[in-house]
């Protein structure tokens, strides 16, 4: 019987080293929820890095023993692989990139030729489980190559490839000088999906223009193959965020939360820190609002969660600086003796306090210079079981064009930001009421596990078209 074989980057479990020896952590995310029961399944597995780096041979065997009981398979990487395949060309050159900040991007052929390495070293992994017709699910840009790799040893097998991020215009791609191996990589697969219609666009006009193959109605001709390409926007587990919302523990830290907070209003900002998310600009917008609205002073206060993330890279630290300084100067600007502006946490929370933030706040402003998806906005979506609630989301998120009853923003207009947040401080309750009930519904409904389904089906339906047309 056909396995079935994802692959990513990151395992769905953390491996640690602890004083008490190694520790095995699940991860919360919800990919390894949406695919939990796929890679679960009898022979299926989950191929990836997971996270720590060997220190002698023998912990090599004990880790893979013990993640084989779970349906799991280590790629092991060393500290340079890591630093120049994952920070260098994933997040020094791919990211920052394909989400249109390419005055941020590096262009080494050292980590270039890492990336290539790395692939194939994914591949190497892969192929150690792989029958000749199985079904294999690669995701994200760290393993853009592996597609083409895996074809080129296992043709019979089923291919598929996600973006979780952006897929850029043609215009940006073309400025990689590894441009054209990377769409070559992506076309060993059967099935390539992307969050939106636009990312998919994107794809297709740069498959067009960089390799001259013709592209029609989501197909594309390759000289061997016929690739299928479509929109999957990726969703979250929807009961599992409206069950932590309405749980006792999170009702526990809102009171205490209220408590601390008094009668003030909340608005609510929660990201990884990170470029992309516009997090300055965000903070600049709620300047305005309360310099532009006076009546808001005291009254509203922005919570504002970012987590550390790859601070060691020289603009994240700048960022990092960017934010401290434009929190410190707006909070002694705007602060009375009994109240706060801002209140700014650079750590991450635990489940259940998440769910309380969501609950506590009035208004989520999601405003992201661009972002794959945003599963924040959705989270707070499926929190909001009482129909009070506003959430501003920008119109650069992949979440934005599912969710058309937010109130969407150019995160770049901080005017408009600011107008947003006003207008969003006094929607009456019933339009309050009205936009959640139609974004809820949706959200519940095209959760993480119909995506992971859909994405399968038309997976299994790309390798038939195949076989008709050979
Ligand atoms: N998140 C978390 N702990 C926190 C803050 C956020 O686990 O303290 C989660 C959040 O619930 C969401 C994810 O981090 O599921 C962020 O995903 P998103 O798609 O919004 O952005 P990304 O970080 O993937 O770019």
């Amino acid at each position: 019987m056909p396995k079935t074989i994802i692959v990513s980057n990151r395992l769905p479990t953390k491996v640690q080293r602890t004083e008490n020896g190694l520790t095995f952590q699940p991860s919360e995310g919800g990919l390894a929820t949406g695919l939990g029961s796929i890679y679960r399944q009898d022979g299926n597995a989950w191929v990836g890095w997971p996270g720590l780096f060997l220190e002698d041979a023998a912990e090599e065997d004990f880790i893979a023993e013990a993640l084989r009981t779970d349906s799991m398979a280590p790629v092991f990487l060393t500290e340079a692989e890591i630093q120049e395949y994952y920070e260098g060309f994933s997040n020094s050159t791919l990211w920052p990139t394909f989400h249109y900040f390419p005055q941020f991007a590096t262009y080494e052929p050292a980590h270039w030729a890492a990336y290539v390495a790395v692939n194939e070293k994914f591949c190497r992994a892969v192929l150690a489980l792989a029958g000749p017709e199985d079904t294999i699910w690669v995701h994200d840009y760290q393993l853009l190559l592996l597609p083409a790799l895996l074809r080129r040893e296992r043709p019979g097998c089923t291919i598929g490839f996600f973006l979780h991020i952006p897929f850029p215009s043609y215009e940006l791609l073309r400025v990689l000088p590894w441009r054209a191996e990377l769409l070559h990589g992506l076309l060993g697969a059967d099935l390539i999906g992307f969050h939106t219609f636009g990312y998919m666009r994107h794809f297709l006009s740069a498959v067009s223009h960089l390799l001259g193959l013709p592209t029609q109605n989501g197909l594309i001709e390759t000289p061997t193959r016929t690739v299928l390409v479509d929109a999957f926007p990726m969703g979250i587990d929807y009961e599992r965020y409206a069950e932590a919302a309405a749980s006792d523990a999170a009702r526990a830290h809102e009171r205490t939360y209220r408590q601390a907070l008094g009668t003030g209003r909340v608005v609510l900002s929660i990201d990884r820190l990170d470029y992309t998310k516009g997090i300055a600009q965000r903070l600049l917008a709620f300047g305005q609002l309360l310099g532009r609205y006076p009546e808001w002073v005291g009254q509203v206060s922005l919570l504002m969660v970012v987590v550390p993330s790859r601070d060691q890279v020289p603009q994240y630290a700048a960022l990092k600086q960017e934010i401290d300084e434009l929190v410190g100067r707006l909070n002694a600007q705007y602060r009375t003796i009994d109240w706060n502006p801002i209140h700014y946490f650079y750590r991450s929370f635990p489940p259940d306090e998440l769910a309380a933030l969501y609950r506590l706040a009035e208004v989520a402003l999601v405003t992201p210079m661009r972002d794959g998806m945003n599963l924040v906005a959705k989270e707070f979506v499926a929190s909001k079981a009482d129909g009070r609630g506003v959430l501003i989301l920008s119109e650069r998120a992949g979440a934005a064009r599912e969710l058309s009853d937010a109130l969407v923003i150019n995160p770049t207009d901080i005017n408009g930001l600011a107008e947003a947040l006003h207008q969003a401080l006094v929607m009456p309750a019933d339009e309050q009421a009205q936009r959640l009930d139609t974004m809820r519904a949706l959200v519940k409904r095209y959760n993480v596990f119909s995506w992971a389904k859909l994405f399968m089906n038309q997976l299994a339906y790309s390798k038939m078209k195949q076989h008709t047309l050979a």
